[in-house]
C-alpha cells in the first residue's frame, strides 16, 4: 500500500483537487512550485533555521513515568505544547510563508475557526512583515475573544464572515473568494492537511518535522527509532499527519482519536470516519460528515480545533486501508483525560490534545510497548471550557 500522495494528489481514492475554474491559476502557480522550493536546501536551511530559534524545535520527547506507572506501558509525550504560539500549527504557517516569499506574495489570507490557525499566521505575517487578513465567521469571532485580540495585537485584519452559519465552512469561502479575486499578489495559507492538492501533502511535509524528531530522540533513549504505537488526535489531521508521516512505512501501529462529541450517534460529534460518507470539501475528495442529500452537517466537539466536518484525505485513505485505527472520545472522557494529566505529569493540555490521552483509558497496552502520545498543544487557551466544566 502507497500512502503517499500521487502525481493527480490523491491518497487512494481521496484527495486531488475540485475548485472553481477562476481558482486553478493559483493552485496550478503552487502545485508546480512547492516540490522544488521545499527541496531547495536554501529554503530547508532558513526553514530549520526559524523551526530552531523562533518556534523552539527540537521540541523534547518526554518520557512520561508516573503516567507510564499508572497505564503499565512506557509513555513518551511529543511536547509540541511547547513549541512558539503554543502547539504544532506554527511548523505549517512557517513553511507556507516561506513558500509565499519563494513565490513572490507580498499579501496573506486565511481563514480560521476557533482562531488558532489565525494566531500562527498573524504570527508569521509579523515575523516576515506581510499584509495578514484573516477571515472568521462572526459567531466565531464572539466565541473567540482572545484569539481575535492576539491577531489584532500582531497586526492582523480579522474580517467577519457573515453568511450561512458565520463560522469555518463560511469563512473559508470568504478567503476563496478573496484569493479568486487577488490571484497575483496573495498566498492562502491553509491550516491543516486539508484543501486542494498540493495543499495536505505540502502541510504534510512542514509537519513531518514532528516525526522525524521522535525517530532521533527514540534512537537515543531506547536505541531503537520506531515506537510500538504513535497516537494523535485528528481535526483535519495535521498534527497526526506530522506525527505519522515518517512511520506510515514502518512497523508503527498509528492510533488516530477523533471527537465522539457527546457521543458518536448523539448528533453532536465530530467523528468524521465513524459518520462521514464520501464528499467534497474544501476542494479535496474525503470523508464529510453530510446529510442525505449532501448538505454538510455542522459539527460539535467541545474543542474547537476538532469541530471540522471532514478530516484531510491522508486520513481517509489511512481509514479506508485500515492501516491506521480511528478512535472517537467523546467530550467527558477527554475532559477527564486532560485533567488527570495535569495532576500525574504537571502537564495542562489543550482539549483537542487530551482526546488523544484519553485513548489510555481505552486501549490496553503491553509493559514493554513503547507508545508516543503527540502532546499537539498546551491548555492556555482552554483555560475557560475546563474552568467552566469542572466548575473550578
Ligand atoms: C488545531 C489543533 C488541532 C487540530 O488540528 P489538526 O490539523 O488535526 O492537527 C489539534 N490540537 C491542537 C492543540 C490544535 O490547536
Amino acid at each position: 500500500m502507497n500512502y503517499k500522495v500521487n502525481e493527480q494528489g490523491f491518497y487512494g481514492d481521496f484527495g486531488g483537487s475540485f475548485i472553481p475554474e477562476m481558482l486553478y491559476p493559483n493552485v496550478e502557480e503552487l502545485r508546480q512550485n512547492y516540490l522544488n522550493y521545499i527541496e531547495d536546501p536554501e529554503f530547508q536551511a532558513e526553514f530549520q533555521q526559524l523551526l530552531k530559534d523562533y518556534v523552539g524545535r527540537p521540541t523534547p520527547l518526554y518520557f512520561a513515568e508516573r503516567l507510564s506507572a499508572k497505564y503499565n506501558t512506557k509513555i513518551y509525550l511529543k511536547r509540541e505544547d511547547l513549541c512558539h504560539t503554543g502547539a504544532h500549527k506554527i511548523n505549517n504557517t512557517i513553511g507556507q510563508i516561506l513558500m509565499a516569499k519563494r513565490l513572490g506574495k507580498t499579501r496573506i489570507i486565511a481563514e480560521t475557526g476557533a482562531g488558532q490557525h489565525g494566531v500562527a499566521t498573524a504570527t508569521v505575517c509579523a515575523l516576515m512583515g506581510l499584509e495578514c487578513i484573516v477571515y472568521m465567521g462572526e459567531v466565531d469571532i464572539e466565541r473567540q475573544a482572545p484569539n481575535v485580540a492576539r491577531m489584532k495585537m500582531l497586526g492582523a485584519e480579522v474580517r467577519p464572515a457573515t453568511s450561512g452559519s458565520k463560522t469555518l465552512k463560511d469563512a473559508t469561502n470568504e478567503a476563496i473568494r478573496d484569493w479568486i479575486n487577488n490571484p497575483v499578489d496573495t498566498y492562502y495559507i491553509i491550516g491543516s492537511v486539508v484543501g486542494p492538492h498540493p495543499y495536505p501533502d505540502m502541510v504534510a511535509r512542514f509537519q513531518s518535522v514532528i516525526s522525524a524528531e521522535m525517530k532521533q530522540q527514540l534512537q537515543e533513549k531506547e536505541n531503537r527509532s520506531n515506537p510500538d504505537y504513535v497516537i494523535a488526535c485528528v481535526g483535519g489531521g495535521s498534527n497526526a499527519a506530522g506525527a505519522f508521516y515518517h512511520f506510515l512505512d514502518e512497523k508503527v501501529q498509528l492510533i488516530a482519536v477523533e471527537a465522539a462529541g457527546k457521543g458518536v450517534h448523539s448528533g453532536e460529534s465530530a467523528a468524521t470516519s465513524a459518520l462521514g460518507k464520501i464528499g467534497i470539501i474544501h476542494g479535496s475528495k474525503t470523508l464529510l460528515m453530510q446529510t442525505e442529500d449532501g448538505q454538510i452537517t455542522e459539527p460539535y466537539s467541545i474543542s474547537a480545533g476538532l469541530d471540522y466536518p471532514g478530516v484531510g484525505p491522508l486520513h481517509a485513505h489511512l481509514f479506508a486501508s485500515k492501516r491506521a485505527e480511528f478512535i472517537a472520545i467523546t467530550d467527558e472522557e477527554a475532559m477527564t483525560a486532560g485533567l488527570h494529566l495535569c495532576k500525574t505529569e504537571g502537564i495542562i493540555p489543550a482539549i483537542e490534545t487530551a482526546h488523544a490521552l484519553a485513548v489510555l483509558d481505552q486501549k490496553q497496552f503491553n509493559p514493554n510497548d513503547i507508545v508516543i502520545i503527540n502532546l499537539s498543544g498546551r491548555g492556555d487557551k482552554d483555560l475557560n471550557t475546563y474552568i467552566n466544566y469542572f466548575d473550578f
